[in-house]
């Protein structure tokens, strides 16, 4: 089976889909790779890095892509690319597939096999392949640094002959992956850490880490199967900005994670909540891919709101584009590896497999997902 894996065309984007590592292991796999000169060139990784490991280096996008029995992909293609493909060829990438309806019928008129990274469950069996995870965690990391970068204190507490240094108060809101690497990272660091999520179950986690959950009464709120937060309704939302408002206040550096899966991120942090805040303290919205938690916030830029800096940078895990890129392969690596036929050396789409039946979204010309043909949420 032939493997192609173009460049990512995206502008800004750093990270590759592909490794030297992993290449070694998709042809022990008996695969054939090829990858577009450059792929690898923003993440530090050569084209001979790849020559070296067993890869065929293209210079024919086109041709890469007709060729190919599989494509990986970090980002959903150009529309007019899936074109290209061969029919029965199948697509591996984050697509975005609750706002891409065009590009999802794409996929099914010509007849590819289209796998949607974002939507491998989040199983234990399937951690491995979790690319939400593995990205989120380097975002949540990255955030924290940036903001200790931009703050007008250091962190950690010091004692010195000049008299003693309080510790940096951060305040992290939605702890999922990035919420928990942004905590662990800024305990490290040295900072006094309060955090808050709308799921219950996330209390004992915070604590966990050695930082402090803020408390907050906002009656039902619950989590979905596959533990996403539920849409709060606008009077919750409300309630909660209230009671987050002194804490932000008070805080030196706010870091957002909070997403609500497939849907416009929530605004929590408001203008009137910035007002309130100390001159010099640093705001990170790390939902602005997906609308942004903060009122006025700019998609990929640093602003100054009167002493309050806001981070809006996307493309946050695209800041460690090595290891971005090395976790987010191995994910690929090891979903192709799970399904692999070792005397057809094939990637085998198991239809009543639990991984396949969520990540595989057209099949046989057809959408296939239970999620996009609106049975399931
Ligand atoms: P996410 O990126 O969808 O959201 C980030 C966080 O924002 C979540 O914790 C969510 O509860 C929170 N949030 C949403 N609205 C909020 C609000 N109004 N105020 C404060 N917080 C708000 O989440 P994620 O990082 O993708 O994780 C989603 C879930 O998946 C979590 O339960 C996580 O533990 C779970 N997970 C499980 C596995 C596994 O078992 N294999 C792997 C990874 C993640």
């Amino acid at each position: 089976m032939k493997i192609s894996v173009p460049k990512e065309i995206h502008p800004g984007e750093t990270r590759a889909p592909i490794t030297p590592g992993c290449v070694t292991k998709f042809a022990k796999l008996g695969a054939e790779i090829e990858v577009e000169s450059g792929v690898g060139a923003a993440a530090g990784f050569s084209d001979d890095d790849y020559a070296k490991t067993g890869a065929t280096i293209s210079h024919d996008r086109k041709n890469l892509l007709h060729s190919a029995d599989i494509v990986l992909r970090l980002r959903k293609p150009p529309v007019e690319e899936i074109a290209w493909l061969k029919p029965k060829a199948i697509h591996v990438s984050m697509l975005d597939p609750f706002n891409e309806k065009e590009l999802i019928q794409k996929f099914a008129d010509c007849d590819i096999s289209a796998i949607s990274m974002e939507f491998i469950p989040r199983t234990t069996r399937a951690q491995k392949m979790d690319v939400l995870s593995s990205q989120a965690n380097l975002g949540g990391y990255k955030a924290v640094i940036l903001a200790a970068e931009h703050s007008n204190k250091i962190f950690p507490m010091m004692t010195t002959a000049a008299g003693t240094i309080l510790p940096s108060k951060v305040f992290i809101i939605g702890v999922g992956v990035a919420g928990l690497q942004a905590i662990a990272t800024a305990k490290r660091l040295g900072a006094k850490v309060t955090a808050y999520d709308t799921r219950p179950v996330v209390e004992e986690q915070v604590k966990s880490l050695g930082a402090q959950f803020l408390k907050i009464d906002l009656g039902e709120t619950g989590q979905t199967r596959d533990g996403y937060a539920k849409t709060l309704t606008e009077e919750q939302i409300q309630k909660q900005r209230e009671a987050m408002k002194k804490t932000c206040a008070e805080s030196d550096v706010v870091i957002c994670a909070a997403q609500v899966f497939g849907r416009k991120a929530p605004v929590l942090v408001t203008a009137e909540m910035l007002d309130a805040m100390k001159l010099g303290s640093v705001v990170v919205d790390l939902a602005v891919e997906t609308g942004g938690n903060v009122e006025g916030v700019a998609y990929d830029k640093t602003i100054d709101r009167n002493g309050v800096t806001i981070i809006g940078v996307a493309n946050m895990p695209g800041r460690a584009p090595l290891h971005a890129s090395q976790v987010y392969a191995e994910n690929l690596f090891n979903l192709i590896g799970e399904f692999w036929d070792k005397q057809q050396k094939a990637f085998v789409l198991k239809m009543d497999d639990d991984i396949i039946n969520s990540c595989l979204v057209t099949h046989d010309g057809k959408i296939v997902n239970q999620k996009l043909n609106g049975k399931q949420n």
